[in-house]
């Protein structure tokens, strides 16, 4: 090879290097490979390589599924109390506000999916880990009243780190209040949908997130109630590998389908049709 062409070829390399080192780059933590951050999120934050799901804000899980400009929130104002005088419980609620834009850990309200209205119920794992005390609770509640009233069915997307221990007994509450209004729903023969995703664990699993007539999850998602290690400590045996994922739990008869994101829409929209939800008005 002549001087001039390896010259070249250096210059070459280290001008794509530098250009690459440019582009924001996007590192799965579950292959380790990076990719091009704007190709991880045009596939709505799924790794290409390894189809690792990362967790979504709600406003991004809103997006995309509901249709465009037709969600309508309930209950937006709603805000937490410090009950108990918890321990920098305000300052956590406040930090968690800045951080997120959110009033607390859930979204609720009414949409359209492929021009079937829903109501529609999203929990953020970025807001406390989406632990739910008084104002999840209630939110959760209102919005199956209304759709109790309204004759909508409700699909609900769960995250939950669980019961939001600041609020003591009163988020522990949550669980009948919400398991409640769940029962009411499906008594006037109205369909509710779960989605599960990262991570659904806790008093939410315990409750209303388990209480779908079709239950949904993403793939490899954690879903459980104790943690792995408590759990272990409590029987004192190992427990396998893929133990509280998705695909482990489907398996245990707990969820009816992993659904891709890609084809989360359309498999809500179909399910949503199937059992005639067509219209605009339910
Ligand atoms: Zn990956």
């Amino acid at each position: 090879m002549a001087l001039e062409d390896l010259f070249r070829n250096v210059t070459k390399r280290f001008n794509d290097d530098t250009t690459a080192e440019h582009e924001p780059m996007f590192k799965c933590p579950r292959c380790q490979q990076s990719v091009p951050e704007s190709q991880f999120q045009e596939q709505g934050k799924v790794c290409p390589n390894c189809n690792y799901h990362a967790r979504l804000t709600a406003a991004e899980r809103l997006r995309i599924t509901a249709d465009k400009n037709s969600f309508t929130e309930y209950d937006a104002g709603m805000h937490s109390a410090d009950p108990l005088h918890f321990p920098d419980y305000a300052q956590k609620i406040e930090r968690s506000q800045t951080q997120t834009g959110m009033r607390d850990a859930v979204i609720t309200g009414e949409c359209t999916i492929k021009g079937s209205r829903t109501v529609l119920i999203i929990m953020d794992s970025h807001f406390m880990m989406a632990s739910m005390g008084s104002v999840v609770g209630e939110k959760i509640t209102r919005a199956f009243e209304t759709a109790t009233e309204k004759g909508l069915p409700v699909v609900a997307f769960t995250a939950s780190g669980g019961a939001r221990m600041q609020e003591g007994i009163l988020s522990l509450m949550q669980m009948a209040k919400t398991s409640g209004a769940v029962a009411r729903h499906s008594e006037a023969g109205l369909l509710y949908l779960t989605v599960m995703t990262d991570p659904t664990t806790g008093g939410v699993t315990a409750s209303f997130a388990s209480l779908g007539d079709i239950i949904l999850a993403e793939p490899k998602v954690l879903i459980g109630f104790a943690g792995r290690r408590v759990i272990e400590g409590t029987i004192r045996q190992r427990l396998p590998d893929n133990f509280q994922l998705a695909e482990f739990v489907q398996e245990k008869g707990f969820v009816d389908m992993i659904v891709e994101r890609r084809t989360m829409r359309s498999t809500l929209s179909h399910l949503l049709k199937l059992h005639g939800y067509e219209r605009e008005n339910g």
